[in-house]
Formats: C-alpha cells, structure tokens, sequence
C-alpha cells in the first residue's frame, strides 16, 4: 500500500523544471508550443471534421484544409472514427474510482469533461477547475503505449488552488510558485503494476508537454506546458 511519505511527495513535490522563474517566457512557450505543437492543431482543425454534419460537400479549400491537416497530424487520421477514449482512473488521496469514456472520435464528451473536472478537484479545499483536456488525452496515450495494461491509472495530484500550492510549498522548497497544476493542466501520475520508468518512457515518446520523472516518490508528473523533461 502507498505510503503517507509518498503521498505527500506525490502531491506536493514540484521541480525546479516546472518552477516558473521566468512565468511571462513560459507561458508565452506555452502557448506557442500549443499552436504549433499537433495536439493543439488538431483540436483547432476538429470542427473541420464534422463537415459531414453540416454539409453535405466540400470545396475545394475545405478539401486542401483537411489534406492539409492529414499531412500535419497523421495521427488525427485515427481520431475521425468513432472510436471511444475509455480512462480508468483511481483517485489517491480520496479513494475514489472512475471509469468513463471521455472522447469519442475527436469529439470530446463535455458532462464526462466536467465529470473528470470533479474528481480531479483541489481534494483540500473542494474547488474545481476545468481541466485541460489535453491531459486526458495525454494519458489515454501514455495508456496506449503501454499497450493498455487495464489497471486504472492512479493520480496522485492533480488540480491544486492557490492556498494549497501555497501550503505545499511551505512544506518543500521544491513546489513551483506558479505550478501546472494550479492551472488545472498537469497531473502526478503512476499507473498500477507499471514501473514508473516505463511510464515516463512512454510519456517521453509522445513528444507533447512536461514530463518530470520521480522515482523515489513512484510517480510521474505530465503537463500540456511546453515540451520538456526532467527526473528529480
Ligand atoms: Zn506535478
């Protein structure tokens, strides 16, 4: 079973990679990132897929947009289809266990959306955030790199209000002022009879955010910030 020293880690412990010494500079990589990086593309290209909705033809800019997007993001080819993102999830500090379909095709599901909100809030003090979905996304990947092993991911930390972030780092130095996830767009990670390495591994593959390894404390922190890494 988790012990309390891991949770504690798990929850409040943050890198100097994550530390925002330079906030204005991250979060202008930020956004930078997320308009060239492909996941942000692709949920900006998404509505041009509902085309079959709405209309029953394309032209022919319709038609150079979506090859043109098919070129940038050829994974987005596999979002088209109806097929479900299915996440298990176990919740660590309240116990709580979810299983929900959050997107299907490249449609995300709004009430699973603010359902996941809720069991990601600040389990402190009650509040909520609206996640960015990307995370989910995020571990449905990771999931499915690791071949789906079934098991629920397991969070350790997800959104954190300001008074906790502030709390947390009183108690460690190593909490970033301006944290990930006091913007609802980081989690801390592990998943159930998985080593944590080859979680982080699978992380790292996917090229997309922040991935913090941290192997003493047997998690993995993941972000929709600027891509980078680092192992505490
Ligand atoms: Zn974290």
């Amino acid at each position: 079973m988790m012990k309390t020293s891991d949770v504690w880690l798990g929850d409040g412990s943050e890198p100097t990679g994550e530390n925002e010494g330079h906030r204005v500079g991250l979060e202008r990589a930020t956004l930078s990132d997320g308009k060239n990086g492909p996941t942000h593309t692709k949920r900006k290209r998404a509505p041009g897929y509902h085309l079959g909705k709405s209309g029953k033809a394309m032209n022919r800019r319709d038609f150079l947009g979506l090859a043109l997007a098919a070129v940038a993001m050829p994974t987005f080819a596999k979002g088209r289809s109806n097929q479900p993102r299915t996440l298990s999830l176990h919740h660590l500090h309240t116990g709580e266990r979810i299983k929900v379909t959050y997107r299907v095709g490249n449609r995300y599901q709004r009430k699973v959306l603010q359902t996941l909100n809720g069991f990601m809030r600040d389990f402190r003090t009650g509040e909520v955030i609206t996640l960015d979905p990307r995370l989910f996304d995020l571990l449905y990947d990771i999931d499915r790199g690791l071949g789906y092993p079934g098991g629920p991911i397991e969070i350790f930390s997800a959104y954190r209000s300001p008074q906790t972030n502030a709390l947390l780092r009183k108690a460690s130095g190593r909490v970033a002022r301006n944290s990930l996830h006091m913007q609802g767009k980081a989690l801390d990670i592990r998943f159930s009879g998985i080593s944590t390495a080859r979680v982080c591994k699978s992380a790292l593959s996917l090229n997309r955010g922040g991935v913090g390894f941290y192997p003493k404390s047997n998690f993995v922190h993941i972000d929709t910030g600027s891509v980078r890494s680092w192992r505490a």
